[in-house]
């Protein structure tokens, strides 16, 4: 990946592959090259000790041919406009690989949320709402959490949106705390997701997984989850784990809830009793049969890319592998189960909070997972189809997939 390139301009890049797969027409392809609506906000915000402080903060509608738009909203410090515009075609395309009838958006306000008192993060949730809230809507544009925002957050957007538009409407807002309309089944919802996709990839490429080994980078909401499931759903030996501060490993097994404990007690996992300390980098080389990147990005490049022994890697972290070491892995037959399929989980349980939002009436965790699971199955499967016939790698195969879908519906609506 050229390191010069914007996230926009790497997103634009990813759709001209898919573009050129599909052969689109010249004004399709233009028309889903750009954001269809944008929002840029000043948001004047009365600081604690009485001055006032205005934040930038914006919107992106991507593209709202297959439905409302959906996607995170970020607090962030080096927030960009180009960032959120990448996000919210990611975004798109997500939405599009699921076949959820929704399309993408994204959000952001450049803010440090560690330096805001509670209160100030309260007036700037609410503040931002009073900016785009004419905008946005159940049937509209449906943010929800991302990078330093939460459920807490979500709860003040929904209360200042219904404020401003005087009745109640839930179904704004995703990831809301369960007494305002959350969902069950959101906490673990991307790792059982991915956990859905690994169990379909080991059918197609007939691997058994019962007692197998797995690897794990990153020990955070997808890490843990994954460890967990990865053992209950699939029978798996989660021979290692890792953190920010190194790995730990043991060939006979790592127990989920003792690892848990260390962390929660230490900070790391690292010092687990009973298994031998290793570094990140070999983590993603050991010989396990499903490896899960669950932390950063670009952590499976070029360089290492000839040395990972895994069978199916499971991109559970956003970006972990690089445009080179695709083509790469691919070569080689290690099958990628790409970040927008695997980690889909979250916005799918997502939209179920939205559905049940719009019936007010809430299914218990086994509706969600039973739906979860099949939207996931469904999901994989597309996409290895159009892997096989297009021969090309399975991310390739996923943007194929999802821009076909949201072309669909362009075209049907007669925009192009
Ligand atoms: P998190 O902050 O809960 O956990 C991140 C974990 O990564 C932590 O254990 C941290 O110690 C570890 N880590 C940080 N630096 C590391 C390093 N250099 N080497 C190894 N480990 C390191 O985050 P999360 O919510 O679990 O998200 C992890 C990834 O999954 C991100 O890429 C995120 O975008 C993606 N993701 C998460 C969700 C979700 O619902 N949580 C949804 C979609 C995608």
């Amino acid at each position: 990946m050229a390191d010069n390139l914007n996230p926009f301009q790497i997103a634009q890049r990813q759709l001209d592959e898919a573009a050129e797969v599909l052969k689109l027409d010249p004004a399709m392809h233009e028309l889903l090259r750009w954001p269809m609506r944008e929002f840029h906000v000043r948001i004047p915000v009365r600081m604690d000790d009485g001055s006032v402080r205005v934040f930038e903060g914006f919107r992106v509608q991507y593209n709202n041919a297959r439905g409302p738009t959906k996607g995170g909203l970020r607090f962030h410090p080096q927030e960009t406009f180009d960032t959120v515009r990448a996000l919210a075609a990611w975004m798109t395309w997500k939405t599009a690989v699921m076949d959820l009838p929704l399309g993408g958006g994204k959000g952001g306000v450049v803010c440090n949320p560690k330096e805001l008192s509670q209160g100030e993060l309260e007036r700037l949730s609410r503040g931002y709402i009073r900016a785009i809230g004419h905008y946005i809507g159940p049937d509209i544009d449906v943010p929800a959490p991302d990078v330093y925002t939460n459920p807490q957050v979500m709860a003040w957007m929904m209360d200042e949106y219904e404020k401003l538009v005087g009745e109640s409407a839930p179904g704004v807002i995703t990831g809301k705390p369960l007494p305002l309309g959350g969902s069950a089944g959101r906490g673990d919802a991307t790792a059982r997701g991915g956990i859905y996709t690994v169990r379909e990839a080991a059918k197609v490429l007939g691997i058994e997984l019962k007692g197998a080994p797995a690897a794990i980078q990153g020990f955070g909401n997808a890490g843990q989850f994954a460890h967990k499931l990865a053992v209950e759903i699939l029978g798996m030996k989660v021979v290692a784990v890792s953190d920010s501060r190194g790995g730990v490993y043991n060939p006979d097994g790592l127990p989920f809830e003792a690892l848990l404990e260390h962390k929660q007690e230490t900070g790391s996992v690292v010092g687990f009793p009973g298994a031998q300390d290793i570094s990140n980098p070999e983590l993603l080389e050991l010989d396990v049969t499903v490896l899960f990147p669950a932390a950063l990005e670009n952590v499976i490049t070029e360089d290492n890319a000839g040395r990972i022994k895994a069978k199916i890697v499971a991109e559970l972290a956003n970006g972990p592998t690089t445009p080179e070491a695709d083509v790469i892995l691919h070569q080689r037959g290690v099958y990628v189960i790409p970040d927008f399929l695997c980690n889909a989980g979250g916005v799918t349980v997502s939209y179920f909070e939205q559905v049940q939002n719009a019936y007010n009436y809430y299914w218990s965790e086994e509706e969600v997972h039973r739906l979860l699971d099949a939207k996931m199955t469904a999901a994989f499967h597309a996409v290895h189809q159009a892997a096989q016939s297009y021969r090309i790698h399975n991310r390739l195969g996923a943007y194929v997939v999802a821009v076909e879908r949201v072309a669909e519906a362009v075209r049907l609506r007669g925009w192009a």
